[in-house]
């Protein structure tokens, strides 16, 4: 018997009749004799509305009570879901992540998953049950309930594949697999058939929320064959595979950006060891992630110090920053929250150079200015002010021949 984990997400669940159509296709493949675990998210916009009711309460809500209020979205569509087949006459059984037992640890918002008990699950496919799940969810050690990031239901999917060792994982979504850009921002975007999952983690990590990162890192650490396909039309999508089996391998595979950054920068520091970790500690120790940083050759002894955070955490970034700076005498703290990052990725840029002038002079033409830069073997990432966005990634994806064939 093949195990299939099934995820679909807001929008793809986003009515009573999108849920019937996602309880057709459900059945359809468990009469085909698969054992199928379904991982639903909230019906689309549900926990944006979540969020601002409390929003509307706490002006920084308290985030075990956040917990408890998002997690509820998925909840109702697993209802719904399990309603739905059962009204087929296709057994099943709906779970939050707390009753399956996800366990997580106690990082309210972003919890990582520890560990998931298969128990009951693998006791009701057994039975013949379709099993539904709630994404984006899980209980800590302490029976709090946790989510899991904006995202998460494609990590709650992923991680459930990987428990069950399931045969195949698929991420039933709004578009019909991994474009080379978002398709929202560069009509020209073009369908990969696949993508390896180096690539995939970067696009990821660099802002392509068709998938949540954690999602990439998990198939990737258990080996979970993962595809991202549409709900709504048929197709086989975008396959996540792990060995470049491209004959010749395209140099750049796609543009990536994330709007969600914002720049801080300390001047005037004095230059000597151990300022970098000075400046940086206090900043980890609040739990604020850092994606960026540049300290710039120092000038009379002292240099100036620039690093990216999420735009949420700027503010709070920004408080920390002036406690640092009158602790070390720096000059001055400055920041901006209206930069976006715009990144190529590719596996064919490891064995070609020229990559990054190709980019920089297609920017340059378009009189778009580079703030920031950072490379790895298989990226490269500007930052540039808001207002380019699109044009940046568009320009990029033509200088790269990525734009579709027009008809002809
Ligand atoms: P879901 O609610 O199903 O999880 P998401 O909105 O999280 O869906 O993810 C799907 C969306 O991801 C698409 O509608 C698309 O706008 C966006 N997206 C961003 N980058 C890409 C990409 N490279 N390929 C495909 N979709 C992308
Ligand atoms: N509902 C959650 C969100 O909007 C989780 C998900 O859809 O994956 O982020
Ligand atoms: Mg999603």
């Amino acid at each position: 018997m093949a195990i299939y984990v099934y995820k679909f997400g807001g929008t793809s669940v986003g009515t009573i009749e999108r849920i019937k159509a996602v309880a057709e296709k459900v059945k359809a493949a468990h009469t085909g004799g698969d054992a199928i675990v379904v991982v639903v998210s909230a019906m689309s916009g549900e926990t944006n509305r979540l969020i601002d009711l409390a929003k509307q309460m706490q002006s920084q809500p308290n985030e075990r009570e956040l917990d408890v209020l998002i997690s509820t979205g998925e909840q109702v569509t697993t209802a719904l879901l399990s309603m739905a087949l059962t009204q087929l006459d296709c057994p099943a059984c709906s779970y939050t992540g707390g009753q399956v037992r996800i366990l997580t640890d106690s990082i309210h918002t972003k919890a990582r998953i520890r560990a998931i008990d298969d128990t009951r699950i693998h006791a009701d496919l057994k039975a013949g049950k379709v099993v539904v799940v709630a994404g984006f969810q899980g209980v800590d050690e302490f029976g709090n309930i946790t989510t899991l990031g904006r995202g998460g239901s494609d990590t709650t999917a992923v991680a459930l594949a990987a428990a069950l060792k399931a045969d195949e994982c698929h991420i039933y979504t709004d578009v019909d697999g991994v474009y080379t850009t978002d398709p929202r921002i560069e009509p020209k975007a073009r369908r990969l058939n696949q993508i390896t999952f180096e690539e995939m983690l970067e696009m990821a990590s660099l802002g392509s929320k068709v998938l949540q990162i954690r999602s990439v890192e998990f198939a990737g650490k258990y080996n979970v064959k993962l595809r991202v396909l549409s709900s709504f039309i048929e197709g086989n999508g975008t396959l996540i595979t792990y060995e470049d089996t491209q004959v010749e391998s395209a140099l750049i595979s796609g543009i990536a950006f994330n709007r969600d950054e914002a720049k801080l920068t300390l001047s005037g520091v004095p230059d000597m060891p151990g300022i970098a970790s000075k400046i940086l500690a206090p900043i980890a120790h609040e739990n604020i992630e850092i994606d960026m940083i540049i300290q710039n050759i120092s000038a009379k002894g002292t240099t100036d110090f620039t690093f990216t955070v999420h735009r949420n955490d700027f503010l709070k970034a920004k408080k920390i920053l002036a406690t640092i700076a009158v602790e070390l005498g720096a000059k001055e703290v400055s920041g901006d929250d209206r930069i976006v990052k715009v990144s190529i990725v590719g596996v064919g840029m490891r064995s070609h150079a020229g990559i990054a002038s190709t980019m920089f002079k297609a920017l340059a033409e378009e009189g778009i200015n580079i703030q920031m830069i950072s490379t790895s073997e298989i990226k490269i990432s500007v930052v540039v002010d808001e207002k380019y966005l699109e044009l940046a990634v568009r320009t990029l994806h033509a200088a790269f021949n990525l734009d579709e064939a027009p008809l002809s």
